[in-house]
């Protein structure tokens, strides 16, 4: 099991991509960090903090409102990052790209304007069982509201979708679908382009929560056909607290405004409001600047070395990564074997998850242990949760090496 390889990776040097993100030099209880949560947040590299500090250091100003030049410098970046997001998910217009505080406040926002203008009594909006709280909770609240009702498409033991169940559930009730690219406690990949198209072949809408899906898969709004796509800035490298909402321009324009204040306006009178342009209906307030700055810095980054090698290493690296966790004795793992990403849910038999996630700690071996924000998931394996290694692009095989030998001893010492 143990390689020690030069490890560069379908072409990507793992050595150097490494030294750009400083965090991973750290050492916990004295060992070298071994950073397996990247599915909770990825490390960030120095062009990024580079990129955050330059702003406030540099041309800190506000956005849209300033003839002066540093807020023209301030919203030249701003609207570069927009630009810069646009076409990294192919977007066909740079305003269909609404900036967000992540993936939440986007699924926030479509659910809250959507059921505002849309939703009826007895109407249905669909779900899967796989979702994130965050594809859930915004969804029974305007269905409350609304008195809708809130359908769930269903999962095997696998963890894979069930799509006859899809196709039972998608009747003429269903206003909108809602549904996870990648799970992010089960690593399943969704097949959404069906499921999209299964939708639309009666009208519905269809919203895609990328938060996963953005950082190992390629995303092309147009070629999917998506109504809506969510994600995170923190999940792909970029500052937290910041993320894209995608809509079609034609849905954009039919939803209400989400919150209202300053930036969203074109003429306010105490009589009557006209909304401004998109993308700029959507986007109340100040806006995080420097958060924009950094995910189009991160953009930036992932470009420089190519999206697809990046892709392409992480999928060899979960190769070596899934043989070598299935051959530790005792270990399950929730979720599918193939068709997945690098975020491998897994349990020791016989031992609690977070006993497990402790022992790791304790040799500088950060994964994540618990619900993963799925807790119907776990209820449907009558689990408590998981313990969940997920992996990155700059994650060697000798740390996969680490995590086996680190999971051995959690077994004798927990034994
Ligand atoms: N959806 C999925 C699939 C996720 O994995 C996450 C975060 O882990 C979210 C939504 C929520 O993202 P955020 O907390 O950045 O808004």
């Amino acid at each position: 099991m143990l390689q020690n390889d030069a490890d560069i990776i379908a072409g990507i040097d793992v050595e150097k991509v490494r030294s750009d993100f400083p965090l991973l030099t750290r050492k916990i209880y004295g060992k070298p960090l071994v950073y397996f949560d990247n599915a909770a947040t990825s490390q960030k590299p120095t062009a990024v903090l580079d990129a955050l500090e330059d702003y406030y250091r540099k041309y800190n100003a506000n956005v849209h409102r300033g003839v002066h030049s540093l807020s023209q410098e301030a919203t030249e970046a701003y609207e570069g990052a927009r630009r810069k997001v646009a076409a990294y998910i192919n977007a066909a217009y740079d305003h269909e790209i609404i900036f967000t505080r992540g993936t939440t406040e986007s699924i926030n926002l479509v659910a809250a304007t959507f059921a505002r203008k849309f939703l009826k009594e007895g109407d249905v909006v669909l779900i899967s069982a796989m979702e994130h709280h965050s594809n859930i909770v915004p969804w029974q609240l305007v269905c409350e509201e609304k008195n809708a009702k809130l359908e769930v498409i269903a999962i095997n033991e696998h963890g894979e979708l069930l799509m006859d169940d899809f196709e039972k559930k998608l009747t003429d009730k269903v206003k909108f679908v809602s549904i996870t690219y990648v799970s992010n406690s089960l690593g399943t990949i969704n097949p959404v382009q069906e499921i999209i198209k299964r939708a639309h072949a009666k009208n519905i809408p269809v919203l895609i929560d990328a938060a996963q899906a953005v950082v190992h898969l390629p995303i092309d709004v147009q070629k999917l056909d998506a109504d809506f796509l969510a994600f995170s800035s923190h999940k792909i490298y970029g500052p937290t607290g910041f993320g894209i909402l995608y809509g079609k321009e034609e849905w954009l324009n039919k939803l209400p405004p989400y919150q209202g204040g300053g930036e969203m306006i074109k003429t306010v009178t105490f009589e009557k409001t006209i909304y401004n342009d998109l993308p700029y209906k959507f986007e109340a307030g100040t806006p995080d600047i420097a958060g924009a700055i950094g995910l189009g810095a991160a953009i930036d980054y992932i470009n420089s070395h190519g999206k697809d090698n990046i892709f392409k290493a992480e999928e060899e690296l979960l190769e070596y990564a899934m043989d070598a966790l299935t051959s530790v004795k005792g270990l399950r793992i929730v979720g599918p074997l193939t068709n997945r990403v690098g975020s491998i849910s897994f349990l020791l038999e016989g031992f609690h998850p977070f006993d497990v996630g402790e022992i790791l700690d304790k040799q500088g071996i950060a994964v994540r242990t618990g619900h993963h924000c799925t807790q119907p998931v776990m209820d449907f394996f009558c689990i408590p949760g998981t313990v969940r290694a997920s992996l990155s692009f700059y994650n060697t095989r000798e740390e996969i090496d680490k995590l086996v030998k680190g999971l051995e001893k959690a077994r004798m010492m927990l034994g």
